[in-house]
C-alpha cells in the first residue's frame, strides 16, 4: 500500500503526513472537495459546490504556495 505525500485534491505537499487530521489531504478544505465530487450532488445533504466554486478554490490552494 503506498502513502500518498501529496494531496490527492490540489497535489499540494503534505505537511502533517500521516498523522495529519486531513489525512490524505492537506486540508479540510480539500476533505470536502474530494467528497462533493465523490457525492456528484446525489446526496447533497451540505451545501452544494458547483464545478466553478471547486476550481476557484483550487486556484487559491495555489495561490498560497
Ligand atoms: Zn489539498
Amino acid at each position: 500500500m503506498i502513502r500518498r505525500q501529496t494531496c490527492p485534491v490540489c497535489r499540494k505537499k503534505l505537511e502533517g503526513g500521516a498523522e495529519s487530521e486531513t489525512f490524505p489531504f492537506c486540508s479540510e478544505r480539500c476533505r470536502r472537495i474530494d467528497y462533493f465530487r465523490w457525492s456528484d450532488g446525489k446526496y447533497a445533504i451540505v451545501d452544494p459546490l458547483s464545478p466553478e466554486d471547486l476550481s476557484e478554490i483550487d486556484e487559491s490552494e495555489f495561490d498560497r504556495e
